[in-house]
């Protein structure tokens, strides 16, 4: 089993160190001298502040690289500084270190909960220095993975190695020898990558966790799982892709493969999520009204023939009501354009309430136009429905201003295309207009 060396031969000549912008949280100015002086050599900028108030102050004007936060502050918790953290726009994976003077199971188990990346006692600076020295290293080399890692392995001494491998990578890990407290943790956490040996300790082997991961109910399922053992035969291969890993390395491996699956595996991850997270935003964009948070005419439109589908195919009914707000030019020309945004965001705000309500579907069609569809209700609970809706715009009074709106109802007949059922409701509505407005009007069929 030779040419197997975890301590990575990186002697090539000696990369410049890039500088990097560290947020020092420390009450102790004698930690506080002494972090900065294990920082200053790996070309760390850094700034140091005292307290949970000044880091705020600080991370709203500046840009870091890495926050380094103490257990204890004056006004408030490391963990809670580090939640905050994480809540802020940019920060979900920036690097956060704690040091603390205390070394006990619950504070490592609430600071990596809280969302920190790695947590050092200070008892053991010198722990400290190696991540800030492979932190600027994989900065220089452009190398570094942010993420967390899920791992279990009982054998002591492999788990040690691989834990270092990842490390250097620049993963968090949280690492079990049993899959019962692995899985609590993974319940309760967030992490990119499982890595699981197969035989562990316990009665539940990692094939157990890996069914019990992929049953999950949400995205969680889709983590990527690597798994590792020393059973290598093809049978066991299968059975474990059967239930569900991602890959699979035999024990003991070797790191720059170990390396190599990990950093694929995570990357193409967070690749995925970034696509995900910019499509579910491209989506919204395209289907919903900026101004009101309803769908827009274009998203109606497709709505509105998948309906009419329905309604023919299914024979269920089909409703509409168009609601138009009364004189609405007047309130722009008397109060400004601002204002009657305002009083189109605040209609939004209860079409939207209102369709949860009462089950039918809004949209903007226009600039004062909105539309309600219902699916499977009658005439005469449309109408109900509308007329509630027409008293409920009356007594809104967005920012004290009255406002009412005009209602054109009509339901689906057997034949009646979208434009044909819209047209009969439009008709209603010039009704209700012409009748002195604030009210609601049901559109007959032509032929009726
Ligand atoms: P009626 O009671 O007959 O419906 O009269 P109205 O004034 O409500 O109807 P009209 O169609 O004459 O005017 C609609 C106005 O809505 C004209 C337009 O400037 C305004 N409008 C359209 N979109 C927006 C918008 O996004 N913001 C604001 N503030 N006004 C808008
Ligand atoms: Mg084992
Ligand atoms: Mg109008
Ligand atoms: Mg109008």
């Amino acid at each position: 089993m030779g040419g197997q060396d975890t301590h990575e031969g990186n002697v090539a000549g000696a990369t410049p160190a890039r500088r990097f912008d560290v947020l020092l949280v420390e009450p102790s100015r004698f930690y506080a001298a002494h972090i900065e002086s294990l920082l200053a050599p790996e070309g760390a900028q850094c700034e140091r502040v005292q307290t949970a108030k000044e880091a705020k102050a600080s991370l709203a004007h500046g840009e870091f690289d890495l926050v380094c936060v103490s257990l204890q502050l004056e006004d408030s918790t490391g963990p809670e500084l580090v939640r905050h953290i994480r809540s802020e726009p940019g920060m979900g994976r920036v690097p956060l270190v704690m040091v603390t003077a205390e070394q006990s199971q619950e504070v490592f188990e609430d600071a990596y909960q809280a969302g920190c990346t790695e947590v050092f006692f200070r008892g053991e600076l010198d722990r400290l220095a190696e991540y800030l020295s492979t932190f600027a290293k994989n900065r220089a080399e452009d190398r570094r993975l942010v993420g967390r890692v899920l791992y279990l392995e009982d054998t002591k001494w492999l788990a040690a190695v691989t834990i270092g491998v990842l490390h250097n990578l620049g993963l968090a890990v949280e690492h079990f020898v049993a899959v019962a407290p692995a899985l609590e943790a993974f319940r309760s956490g967030e992490f990119d990558l499982i890595i699981t040996d197969i035989v562990l300790e316990g009665a539940q082997s990692g094939v157990s966790l890996v069914h019990e991961v992929r049953r999950m109910k949400d995205r969680r399922a889709t983590i990527p799982i690597l798994a590792m053992t020393g059973l290598d035969d093809a049978a066991r291969r299968i059975e474990l892709f059967r239930a569900g890993v991602s890959d699979y390395i035999s024990k003991p491996a070797i790191t720059e493969e170990l390396v190599a699956r990990v950093s694929s595996l995570v990357v193409n991850k967070q690749l995925l999520e970034t696509v995900e997270r910019q499509q579910e935003q491209l989506m919204r964009m395209a289907t919903v009204d900026t101004l009101t948070g309803l769908f827009n005419r274009r998203h109606l439109t497709s709505m509105a023939s998948a309906a009419i589908a329905r309604a023919r195919a299914e024979n269920t009914p089909l409703s509409v009501a168009i609601v138009d707000i009364d004189f609405f030019k007047k309130l722009n020309d008397t109060h400004g354009h601002q204002v009657g945004d305002l009083v189109l965001s605040a209609m939004g705000e209860l079409l939207l309430e209102f369709g949860e309500a009462v089950d039918a579907v809004p949209s903007r069609f226009g600039g004062e136009e909105f539309l309600m569809m219902w699916e499977g209700k009658g005439v005469e609970e449309t109408l109900a429905h509308t007329e509630d809706l027409r008293r409920q715009i009356e007594d809104l009074h967005p920012d004290g201003y009255a406002v009412t709106a005009s209602i054109g109802v009509s339901v689906y007949e057997t034949g009646d295309s979208f434009e044909v059922l819209f047209e009969r409701a439009d008709r209603a509505l010039y009704r209700a207009k012409a009748d002195g407005r604030n009210r609601v009007c049901h559109g007959l069929p032509v032929a009726a």
